[in-house]
């Protein structure tokens, strides 16, 4: 291990390793440290995800999220096409089932178009044709959503960082971290040991953990990670072949990731989820989830409470559906009204990282902190997996500008 690192990144899922795979293409002079607590990469959200290449459908005109993922999904599938990781462009369907989703899909269906999306509106009868097996009143066809297993990537990624010197230190919890004398020091338990890591330059990507790093670093934010567990089903295999796109439900503005859809993987098989069920415990994955220091410190947040008040309605249904299978159905019989509760597989829950601000507000966009020598990503939302390459080279930008600053 070095004395000092010219930069340490924390994180292994995409973000960051997209970030320091880039970093050192930048700089390969540089020494450039990938820290990560887990035994290998995309443990959390990047491994529990839909492993859906966006097109970028829903995001508002302008916003980075907008601009991140329309980029993003090109790098993607040249990436992977480079490296002989399987895409399959199945495109999607988003599903209006009565009048008020057909007025939302209307205006989705202009913000394609300022957003530069090839998309085309289908009538009910052109829809049944496409999709035998769904039923809806219209649905807007994206052709260029696709499908990938991230985790792929961000092990290729990492094996890319690697091959040009970066250095990787797996099973490494960062559990401190102070910025004194030109550096930053993290004190970090690794394998039981503890240590410290010094650096010119922090930069993290630390998903469900993205405040307890500013935080430690004694960063002013006004926000907190909620973790809001999305669960899925595996459709039985029976279904495999039940639809030839990926299905979604039109969704709710206000509540954009919320609505159940039915998911071709990669693998072949079919899921249906997520949904958005408060979770209790920031990286428990068991139906039973519980954690008293996550509990404490969320009970003690204000805007847990005013968000909680605010979709208070949504958020018990959600709870109801996620103990209750029939509840869940109805959201998938909704617009696939062959699916019956015996279909519903267990499959592996995925936990959002979702930045609340203290006054309640759900943070849809990326937000950042910075310090004179951290650059930190506190909220990372979908699209982020297929948005990580541009996102990466965002940061690396908006890091040199701050290095270039202090040496001018
Ligand atoms: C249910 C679900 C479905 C989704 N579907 C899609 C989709 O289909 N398409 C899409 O584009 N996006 C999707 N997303 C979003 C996407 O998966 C995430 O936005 C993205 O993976 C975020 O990546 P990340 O690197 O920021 O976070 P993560 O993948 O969570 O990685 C953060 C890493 O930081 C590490 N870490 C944290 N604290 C420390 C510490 N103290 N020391 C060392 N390491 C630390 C963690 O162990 C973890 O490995 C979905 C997300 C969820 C939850």
């Amino acid at each position: 291990m070095k004395s000092v690192y010219d930069y340490i990144i924390v994180g292994g899922g995409i973000v960051g390793v997209s970030t320091a795979w880039q970093l050192q293409q930048r700089h390969p002079d540089k020494s450039i440290l990938l820290v990560e607590k887990e035994s290998g990469f995309a443990k959390h959200q990047t491994g529990h995800n839909s492993g859906v290449i966006h097109a970028g459908v829903y995001y508002a005109p302008g916003s980075l999220k907008a601009d991140f993922c329309k980029r993003g999904v090109e790098r993607t599938i040249s990436f992977c096409a480079e490296h002989d990781i399987p895409v399959e462009n199945c495109g999607k369907l988003l599903v209006a089932t009565n009048e008020q989703e057909v007025e939302r899909m209307n205006a989705l269906y202009e913000r394609c178009h300022v957003n530069g999306i090839d998309v085309k509106l289908l009538d009910e009868v052109q829809l049944k044709l496409a999709e035998p097996n769904i039923t809806g009143l219209g649905a807007i066809y994206v052709k260029t959503t696709s499908i990938v297993d991230y985790r792929l990537v961000t092990e290729q990624m990492a094996e890319e960082f690697k091959k040009l010197g970066g250095q990787i230190s797996l099973r490494t919890k960062v559990v401190a971290a102070e910025e004194k004398d030109e550096e930053v020091q993290l004190t970090c338990i690794s394998d039981g040991q503890t240590m410290q890591l010094n650096t010119k330059f922090l930069v993290t990507c630390s998903g469900l953990m993205a405040d307890r790093m500013t935080k430690m670093m004694s960063i002013p934010t006004d926000f907190q990670i909620i973790p809001y567990r999305g669960e899925y089903y595996r459709l039985d295999s029976k279904h495999d072949r039940v639809v030839n796109h990926l299905i979604y439900p039109i969704p709710d503005p206000d509540l954009p990731f919320l609505g159940v859809h039915l998911t071709r993987m990669i693998d072949g098989s079919v899921t249906v989820g997520p949904n958005a069920v408060q979770g209790w415990k920031r990286e428990g994955y068991d139906k039973v989830n519980f954690s008293l220091q996550d509990t404490m410190q969320m009970l003690s947040f204000s805007g847990f409470w005013k968000v909680t008040q605010k979709h208070l309605k949504t958020g018990l249904d959600e709870f109801k559906n996620s103990w209750w299978k029939p509840g869940y159905l109805k959201l998938v019989n909704k617009y696939c009204p062959s699916i019956k509760v015996e279909d519903l597989k267990p499959y592996p829950v995925g936990i959002r990282a979702q930045a609340v601000l203290s006054d309640g507000t759900l943070v849809h966009d990326f937000l950042f902190a910075e310090s004179a020598r951290s650059l930190h990503v506190c909220n990372a939302p979908s699209p982020a997996a297929t948005s990580a390459m541009p996102i990466g080279e965002y940061i690396c930008d908006k890091v040199n500008e701050k290095i270039e600053a202090k040496t001018v």
